[in-house]
């Protein structure tokens, strides 16, 4: 009686209010993982907590019928650090959690699974979970991955970039710097000529690799009449092309290399978090996906032209379309060019627009998870484009 009572209280929008009205942030998100476990269990779904060692992380699964293909949908909600759910992950815990049970129950054979995904906006400990989930093997045995996001446009394929941040220390040797300059070693001058080597290597750089370079002084001496003997660098390095990207890296490690060198300094260079690698668009799925917008009166461009845009951003989803078959669906709840992870995408996110959309969404991922679990030939075609070389 109980469950049936949570199933009656709980529906789409409800849970992307409530979660949007919790936003917490990213490896503390307890709250919002316990209301989603909550109204899985209560539709039959059996919960395992903390998947993969990550506390708010849970696994959520429902076999139908005689079992069959894996269907796992991914639900994130963290939010942003000091001003909330502005970039809309209430909404994508919503869509993941109910668009799995619709699927629980349009599906007749066939296995469906939740899995939470927490920590996406890098904020804690588990900054990007679905990395750390792939890279211990946490999708082994799932045969589909769906997901999706809000956005100020609809589009699926579209690419993103690989990122790895990287934090660089000098260590140098304080003086006076005007008393005995010859003895000191300034860590500063090591981390002002990585700069400006960096900023030259950039002009150098492929151009059809899309490559971004973006870094912060964090500390750079606290005196002026003294040597600073510590200076820290942190850099983004991000490429569309993931095997320049390693090279991108190597070039970068030079640089502090000789910086650190010429200034007779010496140094630590640390890669922060896991790497973010591109992303793989399997096109069979994502044609799937359109064609069922499409036929909703949905204005989308096709799957290749989201391909050919500019790819901006990095997302941990990327790394999870490398292991299984994935496909996030972007979907507008704002109007195109609403700047994100701004006031108006954190309003946009529990909008009116947002709630039809969401229903949408919801419908969208539910049908494409029952034509997976019950067309063969479709099964076949998403297996070869996911092993056809890149
Ligand atoms: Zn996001």
């Amino acid at each position: 009686m109980a469950s049936q009572a949570v199933e009656q209280q709980f529906d789409p929008w409800t849970v992307a209010l409530k979660i949007h009205e919790l936003a917490e942030v990213g490896s503390s998100e307890f709250k919002s993982a316990e209301l989603l476990k909550q109204v899985l269990k209560s539709v039959g779904f059996s919960v395992v907590d903390g998947y993969q060692g990550i506390p708010t992380s849970f696994w959520a699964e429902k076999t139908v019928g005689k079992g069959g293909p894996a269907i796992a949908f991914l639900a994130e909600y963290d939010a942003l650090l000091g001003i909330g759910h502005a970039c809309g992950h209430n909404l994508i815990a919503s869509a993941a959690v109910f668009s799995a049970i619709e699927a629980s129950k349009k599906i007749r054979d066939g296995r469906i699974v939740v899995i939470g995904t927490p920590d996406e906006e890098g904020t804690g400990q588990y900054s990007g979970s679905k990395i750390i989930i792939a890279n211990k093997g946490g999708f082994k045995g799932i045969d589909l991955v769906l997901g999706s996001h809000p956005s100020a446009e609809w589009s699926v394929g579209k690419n993103s970039l690989a990122v790895q941040d990287v934090e660089v220390v000098f260590h140098g040797t304080a003086a006076h710097a005007s008393a005995s300059p010859e003895k000191g070693k300034s860590a500063l001058d090591a981390a002002v000529l990585t700069f400006t080597a960096v900023d030259m290597m950039r002009k150098h750089l492929k151009r059809d690799a899309n490559p971004v370079i973006h870094g912060v002084l964090r500390e750079g001496g606290q005196a002026s009449n003294v040597t600073p003997d510590r200076a820290v660098l942190v850099y983004g390095i991000r490429s569309s092309d993931l095997g320049y990207h390693a090279e991108m890296l190597e070039k970068f490690r030079k640089i502090v290399e000789g910086c650190s060198m010429a200034t007779g300094t010496t140094y630590d260079l640390k890669l922060i978090g896991p790497l973010f690698t591109t992303g793989r668009v399997n096109r069979p799925l994502a044609n799937n996906i359109r064609q069922r917008l499409v036929d909703r009166g949905v204005d989308i461009p096709t799957v290749e032209e989201s391909e050919r845009t500019l790819a901006k951003g990095s997302t941990d989803f990327a790394n999870v379309s490398q292991v299984v078959p994935a496909q996030e669906l972007s979907f507008q709840i704002a109007p195109k060019g609403t700047p994100w992870h701004s006031k108006l995408s954190l309003e946009a996110a529990v909008s009116g627009e947002a709630k039809k959309k969401l229903a949408v969404v919801i419908e969208v991922l539910s049908d494409t998870a029952e034509e997976f679990a019950s067309n063969e030939s479709l099964r076949k075609s998403i297996a070869e484009d996911f092993s056809r070389k890149e």
